[in-house]
């Protein structure tokens, strides 16, 4: 592994039921035979439906699951099966973001407990003056006044409470924050503020970011790199730029078409079609093909490896080379009203004014 990888995945399977006293319900694919490398420092979204495996997957990268098949390595060490301090070490190093920022921070507790707890464990020798002191900078650090650290989540908007969700994963010193769909349950005026307050906070920390989300046009703006996931498997990935622009999979092209276009949209465009099947009877062959519109008898009849298309680019497609990529799915793909005031917002933060880190949300 080389230095610059941070976190390192192969052949990553996990499988739910069919064992035990679940011998009888069928096995669900959650995540089937990924290999991925994450590298130090940057933002790696991962993306797909409801139901693809994403979160799965984000929860053994972290292991807070154990994968049935496969191996992760976190710094250079095989986390696949570790416990005891391994583990502890490895929780303070990785922390996570959750979607719903109040359901993940309890009622009773004040922020600045809150905050101050993944002190507590990870930090045992800090003074009670010292882990008051760290909280009051986390909580500057995030944009709120270092006085809330004595109010509870309840006196809190949605934004300022994923402000204290994000000051709680830091609290640690995390190399590596997975963010699991962090804004999506945000009011819209609100995301471009705390994906710009990830954005700060990686540059700035130094911290990898694994983002996973459902809406592209979150990750578009934010990512360096994209995997697209189809029913438990990676079916593209690349650059950004790579995947937006030159989508070389059916799924990711149907994807960014299925993004509600402006009025004065060009070309109609292929739209994503049908249900996802289950993943405990997942279709033989590639996946995607009940749904695919150039699939051919061959694509059910074997599953697609990940192939090379370009540099940092790759593909699970039998029929990639006669795929065309779509016309006018070019720099920007075509956005929502939704998704254009969240990019105004974020591009006027960019600019250096108009969006702050203040508790203004
Ligand atoms: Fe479509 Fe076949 Fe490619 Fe699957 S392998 S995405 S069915 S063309």
């Amino acid at each position: 592994m080389s230095d610059d990888v941070i976190l390192t995945a192969k052949g990553l399977t996990k499988h739910f039921g069919g064992g035990g006293f679940m011998a009888k319900s069928p096995v669900v694919q959650a995540v089937s035979d990924i290999s991925l490398e994450i590298r130090r420092g940057e933002t790696f979204a991962i993306v797909g439906e409801s139901g693809c495996g994403k979160s799965t997957l984000a929860r053994l990268l972290m292991r807070l699951l154990d994968p049935t098949e496969g191996q992760v390595t976190f710094d250079g060490q095989d986390i696949s099966h570790v416990t005891g301090a391994d583990l502890t070490r490895l929780r303070r190093d990785m922390q996570f973001i959750f979607q719903d920022p109040f359901s993940s921070l309890n009622p009773r507790m004040t922020v600045g407990k809150l905050i101050g707890e993944p002190l507590e464990v990870h930090a045992p020798d800090l003074s009670a003056r010292d882990r008051r002191q760290k909280v009051a900078e986390l909580l500057q650090q995030v944009g709120l006044p270092a006085e809330h650290a004595n109010r509870y989540p309840h006196e809190f908007s949605g934004g300022q409470r994923q402000r204290i969700g994000i000051a709680r994963a830091l609290a640690s010193g995390p190399k590596l924050v997975i963010g699991d769909e962090p804004v999506s349950a945000l009011d819209v005026s609100v995301q471009a503020q705390v994906i710009n307050l990830l954005g700060d906070l990686s540059r700035d920390l130094g911290l990898t970011l694994v983002v996973i989300a459902h809406d592209l046009g979150v990750i578009r703006h934010m990512s360096d790199r994209v995997a697209v996931m189809y029913l438990g498997r990676i079916i593209e990935m690349g650059t950004a730029a790579e995947v937006f622009e030159q989508p070389r999979h059916p799924y990711t092209q149907a994807l960014l078409a299925s993004i509600p276009a402006p009025r004065s949209a060009e070309t109609p465009r292929e739209q994503l079609s049908g249900e996802m099947p289950s993943p405990s009877a997942p279709p033989p062959g590639c996946a995607f093909h009940t749904r695919c519109p150039h699939a051919t008898s061959a694509c059910s009849a074997a599953i697609p490896t990940i192939t090379k298309v370009g540099n940092s680019h790759s593909v699970a497609c039998h029929r990639w080379q006669d795929i065309p990529v779509p016309e006018g799915q070019t720099a920007e793909p075509a956005r929502s009203d939704q998704a254009e005031s969240r990019f105004a917002l974020y591009r006027a933060a960019l600019a250096g004014g108009a969006v702050q880190h203040g508790p203004h949300e």
